[in-house]
């Protein structure tokens, strides 16, 4: 379902449009305003490379130019209901969407990159049981522009606060992105056509839609793909991932092989070491060989606990013996620690306690019904590895 946003107001946002696109609407728009082609380039410049958020902003339109536009389209961005930078420097923004949604954002520095984490769903339908935003329930699809606002807003954030800028994306925030293919498809294009971001640094995430998962392949920019595996056997990842059950594992490995045949193509695994749930040393040979046979790197990320759930972090031995284990096998391996532990950088947490908060702590969507339910393992968005 749309935002009410774009329900009440029938300007087309700038930031839904294809760059081709837009620049058929500017085009247009520029002629029945008898106005020189040239300000086809001015508009898309300040759109794409000064990040602007009004068409006020675009000074060198004349007065009654900026105001055409803002009468014929929007470009505007979601209300900053929250932003929380941890120590760590890991920086959180929660969103409030026109029709009262709340979704996150979440720039994370490590080394010389930094990776902004994206949502694509407002709360996702996927009930993971390790998950902050399953917890909070389903809200509604997020639109092209709701997605790329992201984007522009963080990049805009970053420069206003004297940062380094944006140079990576996962789509690795709320919601699962293969869900929300409509959207996410074309907010890939405008990121990387339009803001200019190499493919190859924009990465999905997925708890192992299939049909996305082809989509993706097919597509001709090699874009990276993240598969949420957390367990190398179906019984055991049908329990952490009801979709296991839709998706089998082996046919999901069946459709990350295509994905990786389709050339190029670079794919993670993800791996959240839950304490006694997940990190049994004889699943990490498993782990090993699936990884192997895809050319796969793996992140073994120790669990985010957050309130309200008893599961904790595997013991930093267990993690080692994982990483041992891969490495020997000729696995390239990166143990994550989650980031911005202090401002609940998990995913779907700040979320999920504002829904607290606003709701007075009942889950929106979802009952807790599951034996342990509760926090989050993509949740630590970590950058994919270089
Ligand atoms: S892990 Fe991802 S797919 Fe699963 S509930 Fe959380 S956001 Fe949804």
């Amino acid at each position: 379902m749309p935002s009410t946003d774009s329900m009440l107001d029938p300007r087309p946002h700038l930031l839904s449009l294809l760059p081709d696109e837009l620049e058929v609407r500017l085009r247009e728009h520029m002629v029945s305003r008898d106005q020189p082609g040239y300000r086809v380039g001015q508009v898309k410049d300040w759109i794409y490379t000064h990040l602007a958020t009004s068409f006020h902003e675009m000074t060198n339109l004349p007065v009654a130019e900026r105001e055409a536009l803002d009468q014929a389209f929007r470009i505007g961005q979601p209300q900053v209901h929250t932003v929380s930078i941890s120590t760590d420097g890991t920086a959180k923004h929660l969103w409030k969407m026109a029709d009262g949604e709340l979704i996150e954002s979440v720039l994370i520095p490590a080394g010389d990159r930094l990776t902004l984490c994206l949502s694509s769903q407002a709360g996702c339908a996927m009930g993971c049981t390790f998950c902050a935003t399953g917890w909070g329930g389903f809200g509604r699809q997020l639109t092209v522009d709701e997605i790329v606002t992201q984007y522009r807003s963080s990049a805009r954030w970053l420069a206003e606060n004297g940062r380094e800028p944006i140079t990576n994306v996962v789509f690795m925030g709320m919601g699962e992105p293969l869900a929300n293919r409509k959207a996410v498809h074309p907010a890939l294009t405008i990121l990387n056509q339009g803001f200019g971001l190499g493919a190859r640094r924009i990465t999905v995430s997925t708890v192992g839609v299939i049909p996305g998962i082809r989509e993706l392949a097919v597509r001709p920019e090699q874009f990276g793909l993240a598969l949420s595996l957390h367990s190398p056997v179906e019984g055991l990842r049908a329990e952490l991932i009801p979709l296991e059950k839709r998706y089998p594992l082996p046919e999901l490995l069946a459709a990350l092989r295509e994905f990786r045949d389709a050339g190029g193509r670079r794919i993670t695994f993800e791996y959240t070491m839950i304490r006694g749930v997940n990190d049994a040393p004889e699943l990490a040979p498993l782990l090993a060989e699936q990884a192997r046979e895809l050319g796969a790197f793996v992140n073994l990320i120790p669990f985010n606990p957050i309130p309200d759930q008893d599961w904790l972090p595997s013991r930093p031995d267990r993690i080692e013996h994982f990483r041992r284990t891969l490495d020997e096998a000729g696995v390239s391996t990166a143990v994550r620690e989650p980031r911005g532990r202090d401002i609940d950088a998990a995913c779907g947490q700040l979320r999920a306690n504002a829904l607290v908060q606003i709701e007075g702590g009942r889950p929106r969507a979802r009952a807790r019904s599951l034996a342990v339910s509760g926090s989050a393992s993509r949740s630590a968005p970590s950058a994919p590895p270089g």
